[in-house]
């Protein structure tokens, strides 16, 4: 059994982490430099890290499968990032981003983690801003704010639609200066493929060059996994092309447990799917729901008609009808199924009837064309690219896709995984978004793991750590990975078949969706765990991958990473299965009350924590109570 214990720290809520950060253990200033730190990921939760890290005096080593950091899939952020700072006055609170992280989750996330994400949610703004991220501003000067669903407050930060870019332009300066003071050593276009552990302890990685095929091994004091969500299992998703779950998955697969792989959110508002060989989808972002008004029309037969040609009484404003305190600003599991439910009911408009309006009529009379193109220009002009519809004219059609996992590596309240030595940052790990995340939270979680979390917990674990215990890459731990990754990739080169790598991932992302999407039965699980074994057993006897195996193949990168997806699916299915409830992103179809998800706290007020046990073995689900003393368990009302 994996030992879970969270580790949260005693005493009111609010004094958690100041107590915490006064009784963890520091790392004298001229020691920091003997200590060696492997950070795998340089998006907004790994570059914050080993950037800081760096900054502090450690000798940090920082791998990416882009051609540079600054390419990391935190570059697609749009819409925003949280912080309680209540700017605005209208009553925002770290107590009030608290409350409504929690509610929004679905209560199945742990409160001292929530909490300790709102603290630091306001110096995260102050330090961007001494960085020079470029946010919005009011006339006067001071730092503009919008909303973003689930929360009655406008507390997100914005840099137009570009607020991930901006942020991590931020991450990868601070980066880059650490790079040129030889703190960080920088691996570009290099992909973790093992991570090693030895007597217990989390001492390295095993890499691939991804231009020349090389294999090496690298050492480390601890490791920090910063590699990005999972979403990608489902093939078509918002999610960069290259987004995986390899590191996390390779972790798992060394001890660590995973944690809530089943809720993975699907937000409501992208661009629908338009045909067959589509590989990618794209996101409008959330923050257009401030003025966007969403609708259907009322009657079946007005689905084929031109939208001005549909009256105001003939329009169904659906979320402003059935959540009048919300309305367009939901949360987005919620607006979500929404969504499809008008679609299933034969009120969805576009191709197939999977889409719904997403209109600026009303906006754009009451504050003028240009003031809502200097608002949301870049989206309305990549609207207007990907589909040759003009969104100041017509409505902008959307429909629920794929987006972000709040699933990933367990990690405590010290942000470290079952395996010691082994942290787990943003995206990656399970930590803070229980069963549905709020939208302008993930890039504040990264940059608060990144920034303010993990230069306390590292040093903590590492003041316990001899300076001189570096492990030795050349040891029986790192030579048994190395050949265990080629060995794999020998595999995988030598099966020759006739099917693309590709065509397994769609294969594969098309069961995801059908039966383990928006909505999950126990029927569609089943069938859904009998398909992904027998598509994973063909992909093994015939996938075809070109090339060579010690030079530069995408074809084998891609293998191995659908190759981890084949067996995760599996995972993710089956943790839907276990969980006889519906909650957030995740909603049994057998668990609802008029179409809302029912939650099941008696039996599911827990995480659920997956534990290897060896190659063919059922994996174990172990279990991470949840209390909470702060937020009274509910049902999640948006009424
Ligand atoms: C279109 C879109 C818009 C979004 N907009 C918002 C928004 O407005 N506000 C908000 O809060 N959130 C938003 N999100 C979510 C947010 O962008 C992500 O959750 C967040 O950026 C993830 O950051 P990260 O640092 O955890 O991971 P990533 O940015 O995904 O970085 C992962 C890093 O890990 C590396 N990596 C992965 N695997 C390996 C490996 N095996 N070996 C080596 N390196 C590896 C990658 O190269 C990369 O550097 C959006 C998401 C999408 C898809």
């Amino acid at each position: 059994m994996l030992n879970l214990d969270a580790r949260v720290p005693s005493g009111p809520i609010e004094e958690k982490w100041e107590r915490a950060k006064f009784e963890m253990k520091l790392v004298n200033p001229a020691n920091k430099r003997k200590y060696k730190v492997i950070v795998i990921g340089s998006g907004l939760a790994g570059g914050a890290a080993a950037s800081t890290l760096a900054e502090l005096g450690y000798d940090v080593a920082c791998f990416c499968f882009q051609d540079s950091p600054r390419r990391a899939h935190s570059i697609a952020a749009q819409g925003g990032i949280n912080a309680a700072k209540n700017y605005q006055n209208d009553g925002d609170s770290i107590h009030r981003l608290f409350y409504d992280t929690v509610k929004g989750g679905d209560f199945r996330s742990r409160e001292a983690n929530v909490h300790r994400l709102a603290e630091v949610s306001v110096d995260i703004i102050d330090q961007c801003t001494a960085m020079g991220v470029p946010f919005a501003r009011e006339y006067g000067g001071t730092l503009a704010n919008r909303s973003f669903g689930g929360a009655q407050v406008s507390r997100t930060f914005y840099a137009r639609g570009q607020t991930g870019q901006q942020l991590l332009l931020g991450v990868y300066a601070a980066m880059s200066r650490q790079i040129g003071a030889g703190k960080i050593k920088m691996f570009p276009r290099t992909e973790m493929l093992d991570l090693v552990v030895e007597n217990g302890r989390a001492v390295g990685v095993v890499v691939r060059d991804l231009v020349t095929g090389a294999i090496s091994s690298h050492s480390a004091h601890a490791v920090i996994l910063a590699s990005g969500g999972y979403g990608n299992v489902f093939y078509l998703s918002t999610n960069a092309k290259g987004s995986n779950v390899t590191a996390g998955f390779r972790a798992y697969k060394k001890g660590a447990g995973f944690a809530n792989p089943c809720y993975t959110q699907i937000h409501p508002t992208c661009i629908p799917v338009s045909g067959d060989y589509q590989s990618k989808l794209t996101l409008m972002s959330e923050s257009l729901r401030n003025d966007g008004r969403v609708w259907v029309p009322k009657k079946k037969e007005d689905i084929g008609k031109h939208p001005d040609q549909i009256a105001d009484s003939d329009r169904d404003y659906y979320l402003e009808r059935k959540y009048p305190s919300f309305g367009n600003l939901s949360p987005r599991d919620i607006a979500s199924r929404a969504a499809k439910e008008q679609c299933d009911d034969g009120r969805g408009v576009g191709p197939g009837g999977r889409g719904v309006y997403l209109d600026f009529r009303d906006a754009i009379k009451r504050d003028g064309e240009d003031r809502i193109r200097e608002k949301y220009g870049n989206l309305f002009d990549m609207y207007e690219r990907i589909t040759g519809e003009n969104p100041y004219r017509v409505p902008m059609r959307i429909y629920p896709a794929v987006h972000y996992s709040m699933g990933g590596l367990w990690v405590d309240y010290q942000l470290q995984t079952t395996i010691p030595g082994l942290f787990c940052l943003g995206e990656a790990n399970f930590s803070d978004h229980g069963a549905n995340r709020l939208g302008a939270s993930a890039l504040m979680q990264g940059l608060a793991d990144g920034y303010f979390i993990i230069p306390y917990t590292l040093g903590n674990y590492l003041a316990g750590v001899q300076a001189n215990s570096l492990a030795d890459i050349n040891g029986a731990a790192f030579k048994e990975s190395e050949t265990a990754v080629r060995a794999r990739l020998d595999k995988l080169m030598n099966i020759r078949g006739k099917r693309s790598v590709d065509s397994f991932h769609k294969e594969l992302g098309q069961i995801m969706w059908e039966d383990c999407g928006m909505a999950r039965s126990k029927e569609s699980l089943e069938r859904a765990l009998v398909a992904i074994p027998k598509l994973r057993e063909e992909f093994w006897r015939d996938v075809t991958i070109l090339g060579e195996r010690d030079s530069f193949n995408q074809s084998l990168e891609k293998a191995g990473r659908v190759a981890d997806f084949l067996e995760f699916g599996e995972i993710l299915c089956k943790d839907a299965l276990v969980r006889e409830e519906s909650c957030g992103g995740h909603f049994r179809v057998e668990y609802q009350v008029e179409g809302e998800a029912k939650r099941n706290d008696e039996r599911f007020a827990h995480a659920a924590v997956w534990e290897y046990t060896g190659e063919g073995n059922e994996p174990i689900r172990n279990e991470e109570p949840l209390t909470f003393e702060n937020v009274k368990l509910a049902t999640r009302s948006y009424k």
